[in-house]
């Protein structure tokens, strides 16, 4: 089965991505960073043109612990889910001062580049991407979507959306509430 296949819709912020490697569908959960190679994940991310050869690169210096990965996750599901919590924005900080960034112009955007690879460089870039959707207000437009079986988050840049996908999750809700009108009138 084909990575992009595990996703219902995918996003043009690489830390909601990450945050979606977790997914439940027909009362199956799939955890895309066990089922698949993180290799394999930043590979779709460079074809979304979310990660530059160079980043991945380094990011491929050192082993990644999708243990570590998961934990970093599922916590930061559960905050952004909660957005009423004050969120823990010193640990987001923390990780870019261990493992600090530096830029790099590529194709005339600012690439950042964590110093080191492996786990501490992808959580340190993580890190830095969520820092920035907290500066420019991204973290208050993160939402669950509509379809209460559904796990993915996106950001609702109009305030408008409810669903991660129409195709998906969209089409599913409506086409239960027909079914479900149509048994409540026989
Ligand atoms: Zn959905």
């Amino acid at each position: 089965m084909r990575i992009e296949s595990l996703y219902s819709h995918l996003s043009d912020h690489l830390f909601i991505n990450f945050l979606n490697t977790i997914r439940h569908e027909y009362d199956q959960t799939t955890d895309i960073l066990e089922k698949k190679d993180v290799d394999e994940w930043f590979s779709l991310m460079k074809d979304e043109q979310l990660l530059t050869d160079r980043q991945i690169e380094k990011l491929k210096e050192a082993p990644v612990s999708i243990h570590e990965l998961q934990s970093f996750r599922d916590r930061w599901r559960t905050y952004l889910q909660h957005s009423s919590n004050e969120l823990p924005i010193d640990e987001l900080e923390r990780s870019t001062k261990e493992t600090p960034l530096s830029f790099e112009l590529s194709s005339g955007s600012l690439v950042p580049v964590p110093h080191r690879g492996g786990t501490d460089g992808f959580l340190s870039l993580l890190s830095f991407l969520m820092l920035q959707a907290y500066e420019n207000s991204t973290f208050s437009k993160v939402k669950n979507c509509d379809n209460p079986t559904c796990l993915a988050l996106f950001v609702d840049k109009k305030g408008k959306r409810k669903w991660c996908s129409m195709k998906v999750c969209g089409n599913r809700v409506k086409a239960q509430k027909h079914y479900d009108k149509k048994k409540a009138e026989s």
